[in-house]
């Protein structure tokens, strides 16, 4: 796989992200396509990932990049990272013919409350429209989720199951939230009692977040006690990992990476022994 950032930062101020916000600087298409051909010649490389934060924050360039990767017909597919709010038909369209076979949006929760406090800048409603968007021009989707943000309850992370199955992504992803210095849910963390402030950055260097941040390892949450968190987020996680594991789902991720699989049979081996791992 072979990794590219195509721009630098997020106008987006998500309460829970580190990203460097307000400022983005992007590359040229031309340099960008230079990158790829360069690795694609070296290392044979066939499917990419553009590391973007919000790969289409820009509509004219991403027209570009795609008219361009077009014309250089190269043999590569690709895959961004993006929000829902900054997709369209026309766009999605020629993103697939460059080459896109997977698009990853951030969905973070099911509870329209928690995601208006995450300052998400996205509604329910703009993710069914864009979950349908993907259906309709055959662009395999991926869904992230994340739970256990301060003020979450419950029924909360119970939604997140709801909207899983109501906008059914071809691929879900849950994390448990982990909080970083500088972010407004850090300091919010601080006042509800979460999270220490006397972490030095030396500690965020050099331990595992659930070591530096919180006051009790095990107190992820001030809605929900430590024992009823742990049950929530195992039955959580079984859900999606079995959700994932529907081989109509599997089927389709395997479609989207057939000219991957075309190009470097070694690709299909390896995804098939990870399948039978699963
Ligand atoms: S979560 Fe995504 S959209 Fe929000 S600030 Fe971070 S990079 Fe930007």
């Amino acid at each position: 796989m072979g990794l590219v950032m195509s721009s630098r930062g997020c106008p987006y101020s998500c309460t829970f992200c580190a990203t460097n916000r307000n400022q983005v600087s992007f590359r040229s298409p031309d340099h960008i396509i230079s990158e790829i051909r360069f690795v694609k010649e070296h290392y044979k490389t066939t499917q990419f990932t553009f590391k973007d934060d919000s790969f289409t924050v820009n509509r004219k360039r991403i027209f570009e990049l795609c008219k361009k990767l077009i014309d250089e017909k190269l043999p590569i597919k690709w895959e961004c990272n993006t929000r829902v709010n900054l997709l369209d038909e026309q766009m999605l369209r020629i993103m697939k013919k460059a080459g896109c076979n997977f698009i990853k949006v951030g969905i973070e929760s099911g509870s329209e409350r928690i995601l208006s406090d995450m300052n998400k800048g996205i509604t329910h409603d703009q993710i069914r429209i864009a979950a349908k968007l993907f259906r309709k021009v055959g662009i395999h989707w991926t869904g992230y989720f994340m739970i256990g943000v301060p003020d979450e309850t419950e029924w909360d992370i119970r939604r997140a199951i709801d909207f899983l199955y109501e906008i059914e992504p071809d691929f879900a992803v849950i994390g448990i939230y982990d909080l970083f210095p500088g972010t407004v849910m850090w300091e919010d963390g601080i006042l509800r009692g979460i999270v220490n402030p006397n972490m030095d950055l030396e500690d965020f260097y050099t331990n595992l977040p659930n070591f530096y941040y919180k006051k009790d390892f095990n107190h992820q949450n001030d809605k929900i006690s430590p024992e009823k968190f742990a049950k929530l987020e195992s039955e959580v996680k079984e859900i999606v990992r079995n959700y994932n594991r529907n081989f109509f789902r599997v089927f389709k991720m395997a479609r989207a990476k057939l000219p991957v699989y075309w190009y470097d049979s070694k690709v299909l081996w390896d995804d098939v022994k990870k399948y039978l791992s699963y």
